[in-house]
């Protein structure tokens, strides 16, 4: 039989990753070559409040970079996610369950009669000449006439109309939000125009269509917006307001100016305004001016519920205006918290990947619950409002919390995938993982051992040895349990080189090398592997292996301790250890009823000889003179060594998860003494099942823990400890049911109560 073939955990990656070449380089960084395509818009919309819907044209000017002649473009067209022909609609598993939510089961139905999707009306060139086009499901392929050539530049024109969606029914990242009690809605408006799809040299043309997860990849160019809305609403958008003289009136403008070298947070529009801006529903219109440089994407919300406060602050040498607009169902909780955990996110990402370089921040409060764009988010969490009083206002510690972490969140998205601008339909981990990173260490800087969900490795345990996963490398649309697998284990696989495997110093440097390299660029997978190992000096292809191209987990057992002294070779002294070793051996059950024996050998004198009287140890003359002997035919140094004293611990550990990592050692001795100890992964490399190590003490071991403080994420710590340590936990008692009894069951009155909660909207909401 031929032996199992030897499973290397430390072959080196290259062979997975691809070539390097001109354009991203073997240390990770781009390449001397390296090129990336420029989309530049101009978009004029209108909003008309009454239908829900957006009219709207854009001029694109795309500048071709690339080495390679086009013959088309690719448009992406994610609103046709709400067409009722959509993959995304369509290819939607039924519940596993005989349950459902009543919000899916709203979703369900209202999907299915909601006229959604993207109407093209135009597209055109320069000279107003109509362009071919194919509209392929949420992609559109755009038919060029002349084929566009290397640093060449293409203009054309779009027409467009759209429904807006019934966020709170249809969900989404994106849409409106109704409020029954005033009539009022907020908009937050997103993929929301007809944007060219990312040509590189890693995918070519990035359409692969929109399923849901796999988000968003665009190019960065220079947008300039106009919003045309009811005049009574305030207005939020990627960019800086160009026109707040025409939109915002004196006092406005005033507190404006006020907000940007204040040290708190300026109500620019008072909730007072807000809530008489609710009331009086005016017919005109006005058109809100923005302009955005160097972004990927451009969003905006409209209401006339809005509150709108700001402070200004430097990030770098920039001047950025951190900023919240909520309706007045936020507060008190969006007043308090909203623009202070903007400027939290910035101080503290800034220090570990680059200086925010826009001049806005902004937290808008929808219905959406979380979601990222460049300058510009969308948080759900809001306080609850009691139904007979609505001023008094209650929340949860997770909805306080909730609402700050999803704002860092959402913040820290400007950093992965808006400047670090990764590959978002390809891979989710690359902004979701390394933001929610970054976000776990926002949070713990907020305060002393914040409530963080994840990032750390116990976290993480549970998910780790589930069943139905797949590795962090997977595609967006095949994820299985996608919170997990791409935002809680990258995050944590990076918490844990950054305290465990790397330290922290040599860590951030690295972390901080790629964000700095790959700003303003598209980088992939292979860039963050190679930049985080170029920039440490640690070969890290090991942990990128397991904890990213696979589903093991960290499971390692410390199975057994052998307690080794150094062998004298004097006769009188190992005689005398081997005797007292065969005395801790317990006289058997038979030894001992035997006792009591009437046996020959006591009755009778004359049979007894020296083995009667003599056990196997004696020492003998024999034994002595070769013990003399032998030890002539030792060095000086070599007799010394016989007579070392210390204890030789050989600590036996299998690895029964699969996950190679250090080993985390804390030792207490009978003295009470301590010795930490950590073994590389290293250990690992010639057996990863099974691995041996010495530990050298002066006195006796006491005990062992195996990453006493959790470090590695290890499933199953009762095998961590020797000698083991039982588990505590609770027996919980209950009452069996009782089995329906009709006879007296229906004895009992009809009961009065007039009024039946109905409220049952307790689904948490998926934030991105
Ligand atoms: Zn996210």
């Amino acid at each position: 039989m031929a032996a199992a073939p030897f499973e290397d955990k430390f072959r080196q990656l290259d062979e997975l990753l691809p070539t390097p070449n001109d354009y991203r380089t073997a240390s990770g960084k781009p390449g001397h070559n390296y090129w990336q395509q420029r989309a530049d818009y101009q978009i004029k919309a209108a909003l008309d409040d009454d239908k829900q819907s957006i009219h709207a044209e854009e001029w694109i000017n795309y500048t071709n970079n690339s080495p390679d002649q086009l013959d088309y473009l690719w448009i992406q067209l994610d609103q046709n996610r709400y067409q009722k022909s959509s993959d995304l609609l369509n290819a939607a598993p039924s519940p596993t369950e005989n349950k459902l939510s009543f919000r899916a089961l709203a979703a369900t139905l209202k999907s299915q009669d909601f006229d959604g999707g993207y109407k093209i009306l135009a597209v055109t060139d320069k000279n107003n000449q109509p362009i071919h086009y194919q509209i392929v499901k949420t992609m559109m392929r755009i038919d060029l006439k002349q084929p566009l050539a290397t640093s060449k530049a293409f203009k054309f024109h779009i027409q467009w109309q759209y429904n807006v969606a019934n966020q709170k029914v249809l969900g989404g990242r994106g849409g409106y939000e109704h409020f029954e009690k005033d009539g009022n809605n907020i908009y937050e408006i997103s993929r929301w125009y007809p944007r060219l799809a990312v040509y590189n040299d890693v995918m070519g043309w990035q359409n692969k269509q929109f399923l849901g997860n796999g988000e968003f990849t665009l190019d960065f160019g220079n947008f300039d917006v106009e919003l045309t809305v009811p005049d009574d609403h305030i207005v939020a958008a990627t960019g800086e307001l160009t026109n707040a003289s025409t939109v915002l009136d004196a006092s406005q403008q005033e507190r404006l100016k006020q907000a940007q070298s204040s040290d708190h947070p300026i109500e620019i529009v008072t909730e007072a305004e807000a809530l008489a801006h609710q009331k009086n529903h005016t017919q005109g219109t006005k058109t809100w001016k923005f302009s955005a440089k160097n972004v990927r994407d451009f969003a905006w919300a409209s209401s006339r519920k809005f509150i709108w406060d700001a402070q200004g602050i430097k990030s770098g040498k920039n001047n950025v205006m951190a900023m919240s607009y909520y309706p007045e169902e936020g507060n008190p909780l969006w007043g308090k918290y909203s623009t202070k955990a903007v400027i939290h996110t910035i101080e503290n990402y800034n220090k570990y990947t680059l200086d925010y370089p826009y001049p806005v921040a902004i937290s808008v409060n929808g219905s959406v619950g979380g979601m990222e764009y460049p300058m510009i988010c969308f948080n759900g969490p809001r306080p609850e409002i009691d139904k007979k009083d609505p001023s008094q206002r209650t929340w949860s510690r997770r909805t306080k919390f909730g609402l700050i972490s999803v704002i860092i969140h959402e913040v820290g998205h400007n950093y992965f995938p808006m400047i670090v601008n990764s590959d978002e339909r390809q891979w989710t981990w690359m902004d979701e993982g390394l933001n929610t990173f970054v976000q776990f260490l926002a949070e713990q800087s907020w305060k002393e051992k914040y409530p963080s969900r994840r990032g750390e490795p116990r976290n993480i345990v549970a998910y780790m040895s589930s069943e139905k996963q797949v590795p962090i490398m997977t595609n967006s649309e095949s994820l299985m349990q996608f919170g997990n697998n791409a935002y809680a284990k990258p995050a944590t696989a990076l918490n844990i080189l950054r305290e465990t495997i790397i330290g922290r110093d040599l860590f951030d440097f690295a972390f901080r090398q790629y964000a700095q390299r790959w700003k303003f660029k598209h980088p992939y997978p292979a860039d963050f592997f190679r930049t985080m190992e170029d920039a440490s000096g640690i070969d890290l292809d090991w942990f990128w292996r397991g904890w990213f191209y696979t589903t093991d987990h960290v499971d390692i057992s410390l199975d057994k301790i052998d307690w080794l002294t150094i062998d004298t070779q004097d006769p009188e002294i190992e005689s005398a250890y081997k005797r007292a070793r065969k005395q801790e051996i317990p006289e058997s059950q038979t030894e001992l009823l035997n006792k009591s024996i009437d046996h020959r050998l006591i009755n009778d004198p004359s049979i007894s000889d020296l083995y009667d009287e003599q056990d196997e140890f004696t020492v003998t003359n024999k034994e002595r003179n070769e013990y003399s002997k032998s030890l002539k035919n030792l060095e000086e140094n070599e007799k010394q060594l016989l007579n070392t004293k210390e204890n030789f611990y050989r600590l036996q550990l299998t690895n029964l998860g699969g996950l190679v990592m250090p080993l985390i050692l804390d030792i207490e001795l009978m003295d009470g003494s301590k010795i930490h100890r950590v073994i590389p992964a290293e250990i690992w490399r010639r057996d990863p099942k099974q691995v041996s190590i010495f530990q050298i003490t002066q006195g006796e071991i006491k005990s062992v823990a195996l990453d006493e403080k959790l470090e590695t994420a290890d499933t199953n710590i009762y095998n961590n400890y020797w000698p083991r340590r039982p588990i505590k936990s609770r027996l919980e008692l209950f009452k069996e049911k009782k089995e329906k009894n009709l006879m007296k069951d229906s004895q009992e009155e009809l009961s009065q109560e007039d009024e039946t909660d109905l409220d049952t909207d307790a689904n948490e909401k998926k934030s991105d």
